[in-house]
């Protein structure tokens, strides 16, 4: 019998457990033997609490139903993401960037011949909300989830508790045979070759392993600070890094969008929960300090006294230069961080975990499948802040410093240069994504939308020809509201799991 792989990680956080879980689900059917090893000095980190779909296929790989875990995270639904503010100068209060489901392939290709017309200069809609799912579900707080007699497969994601994911996440990884340690790493033990041997707790331990995966967020232990693999900054490219996070009541009727507001020097989330609302201010503290960030977020959400507490937090963007060096691979803050915009992170640490147990089982440590991973996880991270960047870029805000130098920051990479100038000269950018594409999260239908809910368009044409209109010609409206019907509220999806988590509970 062969000895039972060892994996050791650190860091108890999202991403430490998401990768307990998922490898453990992974090699369910080998020996393996996984420690969770995190400090009791340093918290998870308590923030990220919205989700891309990649956060529903986790929970699907690691078999567990909304009903056991919804309720139990004060989770809703998220079929969008709101930005208001972003583009004034267009005249467009805000947009809508959707989750694509299945139902959107029916109406993707009219808002990209609209946009193309748009473009053109003529006058039709082209806002996504209109022509996707997500914008009529958002406008009527349904839950993203159909009955089998309207058999359209539904990608969404959440808003949920992150502490109570966590906590949630610890006991089905228990559950399912890691073992988990409250100790301090301390020490690193190397073998004469350089790799890690072993980590070595204040307590006294010493927690010998094969794999060791550096889940440990902004402290870097194992890949940063002990291998000495060099972080790169992206603050050229995005300039904030601190957050102030402000808890408010529950709202009555529960959104299933986050919005994100632009504010002076940043923006504002609004993430609902069924216990609360998850608030906070993403700034660059280069433009503004923690006392007014704090001053503008209690202003924004229009609170009159100071007594509701708020968190201040610092951040750093960039990438790790390697996310998997000799026997260790770092996931989650450890490996890099793009800010959350589009909320990506956990989607980030669901790809990279796949990647590596696929890649680990390919080649074991080779040089060639690690450099293989690496380069994949570099490339997938580099597009999703270009993504993300474009928000800046395309901003047409006019009030103060903040907001101008992201409209005129060139330090844009290849990549982005090209998505913009190709939509700007009118040529086909779904042409370009395709060859641009590598692992990219965001599609052509991302990009028209952003584009759009800029309103990156030029003036309209004198010459307004009537049959361009594919939105009016394909009765899009009247389609959308018809599927619709078929959803029912969050509201009434939200109270099921309550009672379906209460028949559950131990009597
Ligand atoms: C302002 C902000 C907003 C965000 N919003 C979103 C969002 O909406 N969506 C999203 O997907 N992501 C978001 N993120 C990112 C998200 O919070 C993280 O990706 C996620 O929480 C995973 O964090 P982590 O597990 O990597 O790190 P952490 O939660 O920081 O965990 C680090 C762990 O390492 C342990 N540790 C550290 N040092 C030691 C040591 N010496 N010995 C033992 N253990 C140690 C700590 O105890 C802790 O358990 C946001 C991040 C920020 C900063």
């Amino acid at each position: 019998m062969t000895d039972p792989l060892r994996i050791a990680i650190v860091g108890g956080g999202t991403a430490g457990w998401m990768a307990a879980n998922l490898m453990a689900r992974h090699w369910h059917e080998q020996r393996f033997k996984i420690t969770l090893v995190e400090t009791p000095d340093i918290a998870a980190i308590g923030v990220g609490e919205g989700s891309t779909p990649s956060l529903k296929r986790f929970f699907e790989v690691i078999g567990i139903a909304e009903t056991e875990w919804m309720a139990a995270c004060h989770a809703t639904y998220k079929v969008n993401i709101r930005f208001a503010g972003w583009s004034p100068g267009s005249g467009i209060t805000s947009y809508s960037h959707p989750f694509l489901t299945q139902l959107d392939v029916l109406t993707e290709d009219a808002f990209v011949l609209n946009c193309g017309n748009r473009r053109l200069g003529f006058d039709v809609p082209t806002q996504p909300d209109d022509f996707f799912l997500g914008g009529v579900l958002a406008r009527q707080a349904k839950a993203p989830l159909a009955p089998s007699n309207f058999p359209f497969r539904m990608e969404y994601g959440y808003h949920f508790d992150s502490a109570l994911v966590g906590q949630f996440l610890r006991d089905h990884a228990i559950a399912q045979g890691v073992t988990h340690l409250s100790r301090h790493v301390e020490k690193v033990e190397r073998t004469e070759r350089g790799d890690i041997a072993a980590l070595c707790t204040r307590e006294g331990d010493r927690i010998a392993a094969d794999v060791f995966i550096d889940c440990s967020g902004f402290a870097g232990l194992l890949m940063e600070r002990e291998l000495g693999v060099p972080y790169r900054s992206f603050k050229s490219n995005l300039f904030n890094d601190a957050a102030v996070v402000m808890p408010t009541a529950a709202q009555v009727v529960l959104p299933v969008e986050t919005t994100s507001t632009a504010l002076s020097a940043g923006w504002a989330w609004s993430i609902p929960l069924t216990s609360r609302v998850g608030n906070g201010y993403v700034y660059s503290s280069d433009f503004l300090s923690a006392d007014a960030a704090e001053a503008e977020l209690r202003a924004h959400l229009g609170l009159k006294q100071d007594d509701t507490p708020a968190r201040h937090l610092k951040f750093r963007v960039g990438q790790l230069e390697r996310h998997w060096d000799r026997n260790c691979v770092a996931i989650g803050l450890a490996q890099g961080f793009i800010e959350p915009l589009e909320a990506t992170a956990l989607h980030l640490v669901l790809n990279t975990v796949e990647q590596f147990i696929k890649r680990f089982e390919q080649g074991g440590f080779s040089a060639q499948h690690r450099d293989a991973f690496n380069a994949d996880i570099s490339d997938q991270i580099e597009h999703v802040r270009d993504y993300v960047v474009a928000h800046y870029k395309l901003n047409t805000r006019a009030d103060g410093d903040y907001w101008r130098a992201n409209r005129e920051n060139e330090a844009l990479s290849d990549n982005l240069l090209e998505i913009l100038e190709t939509w700007f000269r009118r040529a086909d950018l779904a042409t370009l994504l395709e060859r641009q594409k590598g692992l990219s999260h965001f599609g052509s239908a991302s990009w028209h939308c952003l584009l759009s809910g800029y309103g990156a368009y030029p003036g309209l044409a004198v010459d307004q020809r009537g049959d361009v209109d594919f939105y009016r010609d394909r009765q899009i409206g009247a389609f959308l509201d018809g599927c619709a019907l078929n959803f029912p509220s969050q509201a009434s999806v939200l109270a099921g799991h309550q009672t379906c988590s209460a028949e559950t509970l131990p009597s």
